[in-house]
């Protein structure tokens, strides 16, 4: 059997397109969505990370600004210019890239970000209301797993979800994410023993850890969904998520490719987090 292959690329083409046309409607009452995007030093990764959005605020008619700030801005500045942008009304949404230079509490910057406009989801405010099952902002790559499920019908109430990582940017707020549409949710790390005999038993797997081939045949249970977060280059170079894809699409019933699954759709949410928040401006 063939996995079928959630087409991140495409998903994410639709929820563009679905975000274009909010904006042209909030447009049309006076109001342009803003984006407002910082970029601290010249990590080169963070820079193409930068540049993917704000071409991505380009296509779908989102005024984005860029700050690019240099490696060693202290940190007072930085904390003064995320100021400047929590009081500018233009502004619906903010994001820092990370990381930050080590000289910089991280911890500190995203703190400062107004939890109104924080359009990456990080904030112990946004994280605490996710918690609660009152989410205002979801983190990007969470929220769109969350729409790859929804797209590819796979049925989370009641479904034994196996997420594997624990991080606050993925892990964490995935398993709540799954949690809340009903899910009975196991978190998988590092220290999990027997990792296969936790997968095995899954009907949804999402796999964020950051180690090629992690996941193999073996390890998911016949027609199993399969979401693959991780970001890893192979042995030939080439980028490649968790998943032993070649294995793995022939045992899962659905299965997200590296590239073309999940990146493009943290992309696209990022988008959707900041017109749900230039909607509730003017709501
Ligand atoms: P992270 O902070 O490094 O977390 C990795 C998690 O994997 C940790 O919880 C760790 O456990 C766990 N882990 C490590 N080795 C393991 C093993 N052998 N078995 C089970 N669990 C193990 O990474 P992250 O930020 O969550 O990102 C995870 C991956 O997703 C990375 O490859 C990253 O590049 C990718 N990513 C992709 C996107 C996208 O848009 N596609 C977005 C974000 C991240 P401990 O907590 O015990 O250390």
């Amino acid at each position: 059997m063939s996995a079928r292959i959630i087409d991140g690329n495409a998903l994410a083409q639709t929820v563009r397109n679905e975000v274009a046309l909010r904006v042209r409607r909030l447009a049309d009452r006076g109001v342009q969505t803003g984006l407002a995007v910082i970029l601290v030093g010249d990590n080169p990764a963070s820079a193409v990370y930068v540049r993917n959005k704000v071409k991505d605020c380009e296509e779908v008619g989102m005024v984005s600004t860029l700050d690019r700030l240099p490696a060693d801005t202290s940190e007072a500045t930085l904390l003064a210019r995320i100021a400047a942008l929590n009081a500018n009304p233009q502004v619906h949404g903010i994001l820092v890239q990370l990381p930050l230079p080590a000289h910089i509490d991280e911890h500190r910057v995203i703190e400062a970000i107004s939890p109104a406009k924080d359009a990456d989801g990080f904030h112990v405010s946004n994280v605490g209301l996710l918690m609660t099952g009152k989410p205002l902002f979801r983190p990007c790559t969470p929220y769109g797993v969350m729409k790859m499920l929804e797209h590819a019908g796979t049925p989370l109430e009641g479904a034994h979800a196996v997420v594997i990582g624990r991080s606050n940017i993925v892990g964490k707020p995935q398993a709540l994410m799954l949690l809340a549409a009903g899910a009975t949710v196991t978190i998988c790390h590092s220290r999990t023993r027997d990792l296969a005999s936790h997968t095995r038993r899954a009907d949804v797997i999402v796999a964020a850890v950051g180690k090629a081939a992690l996941l193999t045949a073996d390890m998911v249970k016949p027609g199993a969904t399969v979401i693959d977060v991780g970001m890893n280059r192979g042995a030939d170079g080439k980028l490649c998520g968790d998943v032993d894809y070649a294995g793995v699409s022939q045992v899962a019933g659905a299965i997200t490719p590296v590239p073309g699954g999940v990146g493009p759709m943290t992309r696209a949410m990022l988008l959707v987090n900041t017109i749900e928040a230039a909607e509730r401006c003017v709501a």
